[in-house]
C-alpha cells in the first residue's frame, strides 16, 4: 500500500513506503536496540521521518531501556510476590492483571509499561495494601489468610495503629497535630510519639513531686532537671 508524503530531496510529494529498521542508541551510558520507523521515497531512494515518527522512535528507545534495564527480573518478581506469601494467580489478580500474568513475567515476558509500575508500586507495603483492599474479593479466602499472615503485609500493620489514632482523635485535634508537624517539618507520627512521651513525662514529675513530700532537700527544679537528662 503507497502513501503519498512530501519528499524533501525530490522537493515534491512522491509515493513513499514504511521503513522499520533495528537502531541502536546510548541512553544514560548504556547502549539499547529499538525499532526505528521511517519513510523511503520510492523515487529517490532517500529516507526521512515525520515529527510523528520522530515522537515514536523516541519512545521506543525510551521503551527499549525501560525494559532492558528499568524492569524486573523473574527472580525480582517471585521475590516481589514471595514477600506477600501470594500464588501467581493471587498476586495477578489484586493488582489487577488477568490469571496468568503473573505465571508469564516469571517465566520471562516483560511486564507493559503500565503493568511495570503497578508492580514498582506492589513492592510498597502500603501501595499493596490499598490494592488488596481493593481486589481482595476477587481472591479466595485460602489465599486471603496466606497473604494477611505474610512479612510484607504484615508491615503495614503498623498504619493501622496509626489510624486508629487518627479516627480517635477529633478534626480539631488532627488539625493541631497536623500543624504542629508541619511547624516542625517532622512527620506526624513524629509529634504523636513526642505527645506520648511527653504525658509520659508529665506522669512522672508527679510522680516524683509526690516522692518529694518524704524527700523535702530535692527540689522541684532537680526533678526537672533529672527529668530533662533521662529525655536527652
Ligand atoms: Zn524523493
Amino acid at each position: 500500500m503507497s502513501e503519498k508524503r512530501m519528499c524533501f530531496t525530490c522537493e515534491t510529494e512522491r509515493d513513499v513506503e514504511l521503513v522499520e529498521r533495528k537502531e541502536t542508541v546510548t541512553i544514560k551510558g548504556k547502549e539499547v536496540e529499538f525499532i526505528a520507523v521511517s519513510y523511503r521515497c520510492t523515487v529517490c531512494g532517500d529516507e526521512f521521518e515525520t515529527p510523528e515518527q520522530l515522537d515514536s522512535n523516541l519512545e521506543a528507545a525510551r521503551e527499549a531501556y525501560a525494559q532492558r534495564y528499568e524492569s524486573f527480573s523473574p527472580e525480582a518478581l517471585v521475590a516481589l510476590r514471595s514477600s506477600y506469601n501470594a500464588s501467581q494467580k493471587a498476586f495477578g489478580l489484586l493488582l489487577g492483571f488477568g490469571e496468568l500474568t503473573m505465571n508469564s513475567y516469571e517465566k520471562g515476558s516483560v511486564p507493559t509499561s503500565t503493568n511495570r509500575l503497578l508492580l514498582n508500586l506492589a513492592g510498597d507495603p502500603y501501595c499493596f495494601r490499598r490494592m488488596y483492599e481493593l481486589n481482595k474479593n476477587r481472591i479466595g479466602d485460602t489465599q486471603r489468610k496466606r497473604i494477611e499472615s505474610s512479612a510484607g503485609f504484615r508491615e503495614t500493620l503498623h498504619w493501622e495503629r496509626m489510624d486508629a489514632v487518627y479516627h480517635n482523635l477529633t478534626a480539631d485535634e488532627r488539625g493541631s497535630i497536623e500543624r504542629r508537624a508541619s511547624n516542625a517539618g517532622v512527620s506526624v507520627s513524629c509529634i504523636v510519639a513526642n505527645c506520648v512521651t511527653e504525658t509520659l513525662k508529665q506522669d512522672y514529675v508527679k510522680l516524683l513531686a509526690g516522692a518529694r513530700w518524704s524527700r523535702m532537700e530535692e527540689s522541684p527544679i532537680q526533678v526537672e532537671s533529672s527529668i530533662r537528662g533521662l529525655a536527652v
